[in-house]
């Protein structure tokens, strides 16, 4: 005998009386599947297996029967029939190799219930559950349902109601911070409007002076039995009282504050201290400042997404700093000292004569904190020379003079070759 019903959404039962009881559920994408031998009546085995289910559904393999074999639900036996041996022709693994293999599988398996005149009219009231476990369909009766849901499930009445405290929800806001206090971390100050505990009420929902009182459709037990009627007979199941949601208790006089709620909505400043080298769109968790939770439950936590602000100046290269210095001709081939602001205040640069444009000078441990770690980056302070644009007449003549002086007259002009790289150098040596 088959019995198929929903217990709690996503469990499904399937029973074999003759041999063996199955109970399968889905629990977060993996299957568990009891089996329940009933070989004597009191010789009883038990076995448990589980696998994960999610490939499956996933890909959206269980399927319909009539999907399966590409017919209306309507279609005559004919049609049916004809249906399945143009899919099992093509789908065969002498034809089709072993990659179909599933397919024909599942194509035999449809046929195989829709191909039969009672098998399809149980299929058409139950849907495909009823046929997944194979074996004998028919034997004895349902007393022992309410024993196999207390053997697995623990008894609906027996768990008890259930509590009201819920955990408060976690709350995300948006930090936008200067690349300057990404440099060295710093503290902030975020306002907030968050849930909090109900003044008047201290959060137990209730107005002052009383207190919730005993359900009285499900008298404190927070469960009722439900009876489904089946194709085949009575399904009993225990379901959460729908007057106080299982709670077993109903809140007759709510707090006006807080409209039995047992919260409000407040707002609250929070500081938050931002570690150096936190990085664009990474959040900062502070557990439990979020909203507060109900009834005794635990506080939701503060998540701080982080936004850098680009800087005018300066740009981040994972933990080092990156910026540019333009500076005269002159002070290039001279050499010369200079002084820049940098977020550690101001720092002297030295050029050296003969610096040219692209040239790098490093300033040490002045880039941004390492996360989590000691130390910190480097800046890079990357040259740019300035040719002068407009010059006047003393000016022209010193530089004509100075390039009379270098034989630069009448420049040559010499196209740069690419530099060897590394790994060129070392290949041309094996291919000599
Ligand atoms: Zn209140
Ligand atoms: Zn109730």
């Amino acid at each position: 005998m088959y019995v198929y019903g929903n217990i709690e959404d996503e469990r499904k039962v399937l029973m074999c009386q003759e041999y063996c009881v199955y109970i399968s559920f889905t629990y977060r994408l993996v299957k568990f599947t009891f089996r329940y031998h009933k070989v004597q009546k009191k010789k009883r085995k038990m076995c448990v297996s589980y696998e994960k289910d999610n490939k499956r559904q996933k890909k959206g393999i269980v399927q319909d029967y009539y999907e399966i074999l590409g017919v209306s639900r309507d279609a005559s036996a004919a049609d049916i029939k004809k249906a399945y041996r143009k899919l099992a022709r093509t789908l065969h693994p002498d034809v089709a190799g072993a990659d179909k293999a599933e397919e024909f599988k599942a194509v035999n398996e449809a046929y195989d219930v829709l191909g039969d005149e009672e098998k399809r009219r149980m299929y058409d009231m139950g849907g495909r559950s009823a046929f997944q476990s194979g074996g004998s369909p028919f034997g004895g009766g349902f007393e022992d349902v309410a024993d196999i849901f207390s053997t697995f499930f623990g008894g609906g009445s027996s768990r008890g109601p259930a509590s009201r405290a819920r955990k408060g929800q976690d709350v995300l806001v948006s930090l936008e911070l200067t690349l300057n206090e990404v440099v060295t971390g710093c503290e902030k100050e975020i306002p907030l409007s968050v849930m909090v505990q109900c003044d008047a009420c201290h959060g137990t929902c209730t107005k002052e002076g009383s207190s919730p009182v005993t359900c009285t459709n499900c008298h404190g037990t927070g469960s009722m039995q439900r009876v489904t009627n089946s194709i085949l007979g009575q399904l009993v199941s225990t379901v959460p009282c729908s007057q106080c949601s299982g709670v077993g208790t109903v809140i007759t006089d709510p707090c006006v504050e807080c409209s039995g709620k047992g919260r409000v909505r407040a707002a609250r400043n929070v500081m938050l201290k931002v570690p150096a080298g936190v990085e664009h769109n990474m959040r900062i968790r502070l557990e439990g400042q979020g909203d507060c939770g109900v009834e005794g439950g635990a506080n939701g936590d503060l998540f701080a997404e982080v936004h850098v602000l680009r800087d005018p100046v300066f740009q981040r290269s994972g933990d080092d700093l990156t910026c540019e210095l333009t500076i005269p001709m002159t002070a290039a081939a001279l050499g010369a000292k200079l002084t820049v602001d940098t977020f550690d205040g101001e720092q002297t640069i030295d050029i050296s004569a003969g610096t040219a444009s692209g040239d790098v000078i490093t300033l040490e441990g002045l880039g941004v904190g390492h996360l989590n770690a000691q130390g910190r980056g480097d800046l890079r302070v990357s040259i740019h020379v300035e040719t002068p644009q407009k010059l006047d007449a003393k000016q022209r003549e010193l530089i004509e003079e100075l390039a009379r002086l270098r034989g630069e007259e009448l420049p040559v002009a010499q196209l740069a070759r690419h530099r060897e790289t590394l790994f060129e150098k070392l290949r041309g040596k094996f291919n000599r």
